[in-house]
């Protein structure tokens, strides 16, 4: 999964008081990610700085990965300072398990204190528009109301923990995440040959590899880009695999 932190850098996105949009996205994506990634999600972020990016690099960076979900999170603004509040998620259309997952994290966000104002289709957008995965972009309160302001710094973790939720249960939902356990039945023996830095270098290797007719991809690990060339359920079954990308004159590991 992407998470995308609204603005960055020569951006700073809506601003109210001195407080600027694209802070409150980064602490508040951040936190999301962490949460995501102790639930078994293998979570990217477009950002983790404060770095400008425009909407167009932002989808291409979600395709060019090939995660399978992309998260915005905003915060919303009205011309008339503290007239609106409350929480909105937007997606390209209103269908699909993005409405599901727009659905839940409004719900979740609810609870936590907020007034949901529904989820929108934006088929503009370029961010739910150009990314080929499902996308939603959630607005986490009007950054020039008080009310929210309040409730997103005293509640943020829960506010943070509420946004995570909405994933996690849609997810369970539509069996997209499966239960820890079946999750250990089906560790298979996986083959990597070669860790990259680079993740142009691991697409290079991921190359050579098909070119000699060896399966590939590419896996993200840490702050590395793995390629596994290979799964398999038996032991046996790995081994000879092994075998014959050394005699191809690959360096392998055997992983799990
Ligand atoms: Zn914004």
């Amino acid at each position: 999964m992407m998470l995308d932190s609204g603005h960055g850098g020569s951006d700073p996105g809506a601003v109210y008081r001195g407080r600027r949009e694209k802070d409150d996205t980064l602490r508040l994506t951040l936190t999301v990610g962490e949460i995501l990634q102790e639930n078994g999600i293998e979570v990217l972020y477009t950002r983790t700085t404060d770095v400008y990016l425009s909407p167009y690099e932002r989808a291409v960076e979600a395709n060019q990965a090939g995660v399978d979900f992309f998260l915005s999170i905003h915060r919303n603004s009205y011309p008339t300072d503290n007239e609106v509040m409350g929480v909105e998620s937007l997606i390209y259309d209103l269908s699909g398990l993005k409405y599901q997952m727009a659905q839940e994290i409004n719900e979740q966000l609810e609870t936590v204190g907020f007034v949901d104002l529904g989820v929108k289709a934006r088929p503009n957008l370029v961010v739910l528009k150009r990314t080929r995965m499902p996308a939603v972009l959630v607005e986490a309160g009007f950054i020039n109301s008080d009310t929210d302001n309040e409730l997103f710094d005293s509640n943020f973790q829960d506010i943070a923990q509420a946004i995570a939720t909405g994933v996690l249960d849609t997810l369970e939902n539509a069996g997209v995440l499966k239960e820890p356990e079946t999750l250990v039945e089906q560790t298979k023996y996986r083959i990597q040959v070669g860790l990259f830095r680079n993740r142009n270098n691991a697409a290079r290797q991921q190359e050579t590899l098909e070119d000699r007719g060896f399966p590939a991809y590419i896996d993200q690990w840490k702050q590395y880009y793995r390629v596994i060339s290979g799964e398999y359920d038996m032991l046996d079954e790995a081994v000879a695999a092994q075998r014959r990308l050394k005699r191809a004159g690959f360096e392998t590991l055997l992983i799990q």
